[in-house]
């Protein structure tokens, strides 16, 4: 018999078990609203314009080669990745202060960033909001920090537990690490506004808790990639330290690419320089250094204002249709007098709704209507299409009367 006779089969994640559940459902009208990733209106995945140039040139430049990459990464990419998050004219940037790796995605650049937190930081509690992507607590978990939670979404408004975060931060030890998403916080869709984030800040720092920052959808919450990053450079303005991980998945299209960054923001250039390179000791034993073919396209078009400009206007119609998908999906809801305040469904951000419903109004609606999402009621509004918006609507309805 096998030496693995033993192993117990292990559940389906969370999210990407939702697809699994979708792909084996033969109806023809079956609706996957589970995973984040953007569908057109024709509910197609989306390669971008500028990702196509981008792999084109690349391809016609016969004197590139597939050689190893440096364990950070690509040096381009990496400086012009900081630039994006922080701004153009950062002074930590100017300053030397900021180091940059190249990761495998968002995901890639929060483990190395945990796990070079675990082995040098010296308080080992992180805070992530209540809730978060399912696989915050894992990732965290499993490179020994250990993992605590802080107030953020109030079920009865819908929106932030404004009170609950101040109180919850406040009574964290000092110098304990606090993961923030810079926006558009999965699964709520819930952000603190400008001025939340300035008392944020400033209880943090006078704290001296540390922020890390989750920056999955940068350009894709608002359209604006300036105003999308704008808590993290509130926080980098004040001359403090920080942690932030990036992903190129959504607001590039990248997904399969895994391309992301991770940078650490320190007081000195000297700090800086001796964090990279253990940086560089916690990165060569897990995959030894990055891939070069998704950091090749997004330095190439980060690089050309050409084609940063022809970024910018596809990554704002991606954003603008899905804050049309929230508009029409209320409207759909408010025609059909389906009881309950659904307001919350235009007021949140980004890809995700945090609709309400319960385990059971989301296993009905899979049921009867074929329409999956996670079992928390979060549905991807990058999922949705005018075709689509009347089924989910009826069975939203059906789901609720
Ligand atoms: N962080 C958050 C909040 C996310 O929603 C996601 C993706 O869904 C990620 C990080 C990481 O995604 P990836 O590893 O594909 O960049």
């Amino acid at each position: 018999s096998s030496v693995f006779a033993n192993i117990v089969r292990a559940p389906e994640d969370p999210i990407l078990g939702v697809t699994v559940a979708y792909n084996k459902d033969s109806s023809p009208h079956k609706l996957n609203l589970g995973v984040g990733a953007y569908r057109t209106e024709e509910g197609k995945p989306l390669v971008l314009n500028v990702v196509r140039r981008a792999e084109q040139m690349l391809v016609n430049d016969s004197s590139r080669v597939k050689e190893y990459l440096p364990i950070v990464g690509l040096a381009d990419f990496n400086k012009l990745s900081a630039k994006l998050i922080f701004g153009a004219d950062s002074p930590a940037i100017q300053e030397n202060r900021v180091t940059t790796v190249q990761c495998l995605s968002g995901t890639g650049s929060l483990r190395v960033g945990a796990e070079f937190l675990a082995r040098h930081y010296h308080q080992l509690v992180i805070y992530i909001p209540n809730p978060t992507w399912g696989n915050h607590t894992k990732i965290f978990g499993l490179a020994g920090l250990s993992v605590k939670a802080y107030r953020y979404y109030d079920p009865a408004t819908r929106g932030l537990d404004f009170q609950g975060l101040l109180e919850d931060l406040g009574a964290a030890p000092s110098g304990s690490i606090v993961l923030l998403h810079a926006c558009a916080h999965n699964p709520t869709g819930v952000d603190p506004t400008i001025e939340q984030w300035e008392q944020i800040r400033q209880l943090m720092r006078s704290k001296g808790l540390l922020p890390f920052f989750d920056s999955a959808y940068q350009g894709f919450a608002s359209g604006s990639l300036d105003a999308d990053a704008g808590s993290v450079r509130m926080f980098v303005a004040d001359g403090g330290e920080c942690l932030a991980a990036q992903s190129y998945a959504k607001n590039m299209g990248l997904y399969g690419e895994r391309v992301g960054a991770l940078s650490m923001v320190c007081k000195t250039a000297d700090v800086a320089s001796r964090v990279e390179s253990q940086l560089k000791l916690v990165i060569r034993p897990m995959y030894s250094n990055p891939p070069i073919h998704g950091a090749s396209i997004v330095a190439t078009i980060l690089k050309d204002r050409d084609m940063y400009n022809e970024w910018t206007v596809e990554l704002k119609a991606m954003a603008d249709r899905i804050i049309s998908m929230r508009q029409k999906l209320f409207d759909a809801l408010s025609a059909r007098g389906t009881p309950g305040d659904w307001s919350h469904i235009i007021k949140q951000i980004g890809m995700f709704t945090f609709t309400g419903l319960n385990t059971e109004q989301v296993a009905f609606m899979t049921k009867e209507y074929h329409i999956y999402m996670t079992s928390d009621g979060r549905i991807s509004m990058a999922g949705l299409s005018s075709r689509t918006v009347p089924l989910l609507a009826d069975a939203i309805h059906a789901a609720v009367t």
